[in-house]
């Protein structure tokens, strides 16, 4: 059993303390928000991701996992210390790492003894080793540390199975004892066969850009794929899973739309074409899936605009889900949310529905009116977007959507449904790579 601190209770640090203390580690989880821990502590999850509350009581329960916001006891404790702080994008595209860089001074003024400090957060190549240098400034000479890179890459709505049974660990280290603390911390994960990379710490670095980048490409790419399946009178969905059947390219990610949002793949892919910049590297790769991915919202709008008959100025429209996916409440970058800017800009009036992410939205987008559900949503509106796959809205009866609309429009941005079903409801309908169903 090992005794770790994770600086950062957001959806990466809860779900990785959670997580680590139930491989029987004894967590301690640290945040400079203190509303936040006590909350935490008296069991309160602070925003929505299944089977985490679950896990985060019994572990409490059990005596593994605790709250704090005493820096200096939490350090003194610990034998590894996780860093999961946000590193957002800041307006130039970089990656703010600001509270990266205070954890490492507060670990350096605290730290005494033996340490491994395990970074977490996504950072730009090279950020974990210029850490140390932090560390050691406030440290001392002496300071008796090693550095970890231990990139995450669970996928928030499916954090807990992702952490628990992930495709695959990535650890890169800065000296061998570093390499012991973490095989006891993921001795279960050793034990049960998962693939694990042992590398340096800029390899490791990179995976995580790397591997972010690449998946939004595949989105990118198949919907600019969709966008001439349109023009041709292809089936995007056909396209791709015959694509997908290749193993060289595989299924997932192949999904047309409106494209990747959230807290990752945005700022991620942004931030590597920054660290192209800074070293002459052009990544024009990126670049062009960064511009297609912003072209997708503004096309959902035209296609409404579209069915709509050229306008949507003083209509009211419906928009069914509000996450950047199902199964969060996480609404950074999301779709739902620029189409509905979008929609304001042309003079539309919105409301909007969601399961969960109803109160995040409206802080993102004061004055957005909330339906309490489906029916309240779409009762009497001149169009529907569905924005969002959540299961409620893949299982929607559909002619009773048909006769609650005031207007039967829908654009389907998630390709839930299928045209035929539309045609036969008499609902205009336009999804993503399919064919339309016209007024
Ligand atoms: P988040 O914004 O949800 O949480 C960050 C937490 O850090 C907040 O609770 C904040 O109060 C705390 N914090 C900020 N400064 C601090 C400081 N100086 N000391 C202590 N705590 C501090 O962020 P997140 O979504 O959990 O992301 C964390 C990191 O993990 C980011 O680098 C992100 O790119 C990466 N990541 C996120 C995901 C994801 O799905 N969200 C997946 C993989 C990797």
């Amino acid at each position: 059993m090992s005794s770790i601190m994770m600086i950062g209770t957001g959806y990466v640090g809860l779900v990785s303390g959670a997580c680590l203390a139930d491989f029987g580690n004894r967590v301690i989880c640290y945040d400079i928000d203190k509303t936040k821990i006590d909350k935490l502590a008296k069991g309160r999850i602070p925003f929505f991701e299944p089977g985490l509350e679950e896990m985060v009581l019994r572990n409490q329960d059990e005596g593994r996992l605790s709250f704090s916001t005493d820096l200096a006891s939490s350090v003194a404790e610990s034998e590894a210390i996780f860093i999961a702080v946000g590193t957002p994008e800041q307006d130039d595209g970089t990656a703010d790492l600001s509270a990266v860089y205070a954890v490492a001074e507060d670990i350096g003024r605290t730290m005494k003894g033996f340490k491994v400090i395990v970074q977490k957060s996504t950072v730009p190549v090279g950020t974990t080793r210029k850490l140390g240098a932090t560390i050691r400034a406030k440290a001392g000479a002496g300071a008796d540390f090693e550095l970890v890179s231990n990139p995450e890459f669970l996928r928030e709505g499916s954090a807990i199975d992702d952490f628990l049974h992930p495709n695959r660990v990535v650890f890169g280290f800065s000296g061998p004892r570093a390499y012991e603390v973490v095989e006891e911390i993921y001795h279960p994960l050793y034990a049960n066969g998962t693939a694990i990379l042992s590398t340096t710490l800029e390899s490791a670095e990179m995976v995580k850009y790397a591997s972010n980048a690449f998946l939004a490409t595949k989105v990118s790419f198949i919907n600019e794929i969709a966008e001439l399946c349109e023009k041709l009178g292809a089936d995007v969905q056909v396209v791709a899973r015959g694509m997908g059947m290749d193993s060289r390219i595989g299924p997932k990610f192949l999904h047309a739309g409106t494209g990747f949002g959230g807290s990752c793949f945005p700022k991620d892919t942004i931030a590597l074409v920054k660290m192209g910049d800074a070293f002459g590297v052009d990544m024009s790769l990126v670049k062009s899936t960064i511009g297609a991915n912003e072209r997708q919202s503004r096309r959902a709008v035209d296609k409404l605009r579209r069915l709509c008959g050229g306008s949507v100025k003083g209509l009211r429209i419906a928009v069914l889900g509000l996450s950047f996916k199902p199964e969060t409440d996480d609404v950074r970058e999301a779709s739902a949310l620029k189409i509905i800017r979008h929609l304001w800009e042309e003079g539309a009036s919105v409301i909007a529905y969601d399961p969960v992410a109803g109160e995040n939205a409206k802080r993102a987008l004061p004055g957005l009116d909330l339906a309490g559900g489906v029916e309240a949503c779409i009762k009497g509106a001149d169009g529907l977007v569905i924005a969002t796959e959540w299961d409620e809205f893949r299982q929607l009866d559909l002619s009773r959507v048909a006769g609650l609309l005031g207007r039967k429009r829908i654009v389907d941005c998630r390709n839930v449904y299928r045209p035929e079903q539309m045609e036969e409801l008499g609902v205009a309908y336009d999804s993503f790579g399919r064919r339309s169903v016209e007024p």
